[in-house]
C-alpha cells in the first residue's frame, strides 16, 4: 500500500499548533494540533464533540464562513481538520482565533444540542468546548505558527 500523506508526518516531533497538511486544487487542509501526540494527553470524546459543534458553527458564521468546506476531529483525539476553499494562512488564522474567542465567551446552550440535530447530543458539554477553545487560543497566541510541518 502507498503511504498516505498524513502518515508521512513525524508525529514524534510534533508540537501543538497549526499546520497546512494538504493542498488539493484550491482546497487547503489545516491540521489543528491541540495535543502533543502519543503522550496520553487526549481529548475525551465529549471534549472533542463539544468543540466540534461550536467550532463548526462559529467558523461557518464568521468572516470566512463561505470558504469553509469541512470541520471535524482527528480520530486520534489530538486535534481537528479544517478544510477551506481559500489560500491565505493569515486570514484563516485570524478567523480561527475569532471563532475560538467567541466560543470562550459563548453564553447559553451549546449549538445543535438536541436529538434532531445530533447523533449523541447528551455527551455535549459547553464548558468542555470553552476550555478546549481557550487552550488552543493560548497555543496560537504563544506559539510560532509557521504552518509548516518540517
Ligand atoms: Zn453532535
Amino acid at each position: 500500500m502507498e503511504k498516505i500523506e498524513s502518515f508521512k508526518v513525524d508525529h514524534c516531533r510534533l508540537e501543538p499548533g497549526i499546520y497546512v497538511s494538504r493542498r488539493d486544487g484550491d482546497i487547503v487542509t489545516y491540521d489543528l494540533r491541540m495535543r502533543k501526540p502519543n503522550t496520553g494527553e487526549l481529548m475525551s470524546n465529549s471534549q472533542m464533540h463539544s468543540l466540534e459543534h461550536m467550532l463548526a458553527t462559529y467558523l461557518r458564521n464568521g468572516p470566512i464562513g463561505d470558504k469553509v468546506i469541512y470541520v471535524g476531529p482527528m480520530g486520534c483525539q489530538t486535534g481537528f481538520y479544517v478544510l477551506v476553499k481559500m489560500d491565505d494562512n493569515e486570514r484563516f488564522l485570524a478567523a480561527l482565533k475569532e471563532a475560538l474567542r467567541k466560543i470562550t465567551g459563548h453564553e447559553g446552550e451549546i449549538f445543535g444540542k438536541s436529538p434532531r440535530e445530533c447523533g449523541n447530543y447528551i455527551n455535549l458539554d459547553c464548558e468542555a468546548a470553552k476550555a478546549e477553545a481557550q487552550g488552543f487560543l493560548d497555543v496560537l497566541n504563544n506559539g510560532n505558527n509557521t504552518f509548516l510541518y518540517n
